[in-house]
């Protein structure tokens, strides 16, 4: 689950890492009057879920309050990539010196939180591992003892600090993002840009956390701060129906129960020349209701042309699927070719059920990605 800038930048300041103050508008009547608090010069920043905001247009500044007013009325209801600005950060704005980069992840291949920083701030980091990637430090936190200190000064030592206060304040920065990144599971935490202001200290200009969504039930107060109008409509209903469903740019709709099993059919979709409409596991035991609402979430996306089921019964009884594929053809209103491979407990009875509903069987896995294929190629 990913968070607002505004609110990563609260969880920030509450481990101690210096932030902008302000606060968050939704319109800008609201945006004035903040611009009145802080009074000065001030930055209007948009607050959507994806980066590059800044050169989307969605963060301006503002000398006056009239004029904090005026650029909120330009970004509140803006576009950026898809997603549609509902609200507004605003802060004092800051002159600074430089834009460094700090970033934690968990890294699977090493198993650890890896820690990077980058004396090249302010761009997207992706960006500077594809142009730059020597200009990335990176230093494993020990799941153990935590980032270390010397760790700490390490990455700041790497990116060109010298200066012995700055040194510090950024080791204390990065062991702070580290109890954060810990204490609140997430799976990412950046601070992009960090700046050096013109004083010399350091301050987290933009912030950004991505939680574990497997552990925000341990975090009842930061589950909720989900905002779902940030969140495609369909992951919405999935999440809600207790669906795994992660959407892709293919035709094929997949419905599955089991991640592996799920990842395996994606495989032999485009073994055969396919293309993945989507990632979706039912999960264990899935009754008809669930089958339904995973059927009507893949056929909501209007690129979809052919479905493909791929079911192993243990748990999951085959002909409760069947009946959740019969009850949500009853109810959607688009058709397209469907093929069915139900193997497993209650395998003869699902097949009974289906029998008359104008599917294609298909025996096996292979057999099902191959029709599914050609089926969605018209
Ligand atoms: P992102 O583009 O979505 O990552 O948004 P950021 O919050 O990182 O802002 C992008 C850029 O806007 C920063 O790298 C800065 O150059 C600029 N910016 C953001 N806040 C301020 C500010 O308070 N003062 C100044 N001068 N520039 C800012
Ligand atoms: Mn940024």
């Amino acid at each position: 689950m990913k968070l607002h800038e505004y609110q990563a930048r609260d969880i920030l300041a509450r481990y101690g890492i210096p932030v902008t103050g302000g606060g968050m508008a939704t319109t800008p009547e609201e945006v004035r009057r903040l611009a009145e608090e802080i009074g000065g010069r001030v930055v209007v920043k948009a607050q959507v879920h994806v980066g590059g905001r800044g050169k989307a247009g969605g963060i301006k500044l503002a000398d006056t309050p009239a004029q904090a007013e005026e650029v909120a009325r330009q970004i509140l209801g803006m576009d950026i990539k898809g997603l549609t600005v509902e609200k507004v950060l605003v802060a004092e704005a800051i002159t600074y010196q430089k834009e460094i980069y700090l970033g934690a992840i968990l890294d699977r291949g090493s198993k650890r939180i890896v820690f990077m920083a980058s004396s090249e701030g302010g761009i997207e980091i992706e960006e500077v591992a594809k142009t730059k990637p020597e200009a990335i430090i990176k230093v494993a936190a020990d799941p153990m003892l935590g980032l270390l200190d010397f760790q700490a000064r390490q990455l700041a030592f790497g990116i060109g600090l010298k200066d012995s206060r700055q040194v510090r304040q950024f080791a204390q920065i990065a062991v702070a993002l580290y109890q954060t990144f810990v204490q609140s599971d997430a799976s990412l935490v950046e601070i992009n840009p960090l700046v050096i202001k013109e004083d010399g200290n350091l301050l987290a200009l933009d912030s950004k956390i991505v939680l574990d969504d497997s552990a925000l039930f341990r975090h009842p107060d930061l589950a909720q701060l989900r905002d779902i109008s940030e969140e495609p409509p369909a992951e919405t209903r999935a999440r809600e129906a207790g669906i795994t469903f992660i959407k892709l740019d293919g035709n094929i709709g997949c419905m599955v129960n089991g991640a592996g099993l799920a990842m395996a059919t994606m495989d032999v979709v485009k073994l055969y020349g396919g293309e993945p409409a989507n990632f979706l596991d039912i999960g264990g035991g899935a009754g008809a209701d669930k089958v339904a609402a995973a059927l009507d979430i893949i056929l909501d996306d209007p690129k979809v042309n052919a479905v493909m089921v791929n079911i192993f019964g243990g748990i999951t009884r085959c002909d409760e699927v069947a009946r959740g594929i019969v009850t949500a053809l009853g109810q959607v209103q688009r058709r397209v070719p469907m093929v069915v491979r139900l193997v497993g407990t209650n395998e003869e009875e699902g097949r009974r059920i289906l029998a008359d509903a104008k599917l294609v069987p298909a025996a096996t896995l292979a057999e099902a990605a191959q029709k599914a294929v050609e089926l969605a190629q018209g």
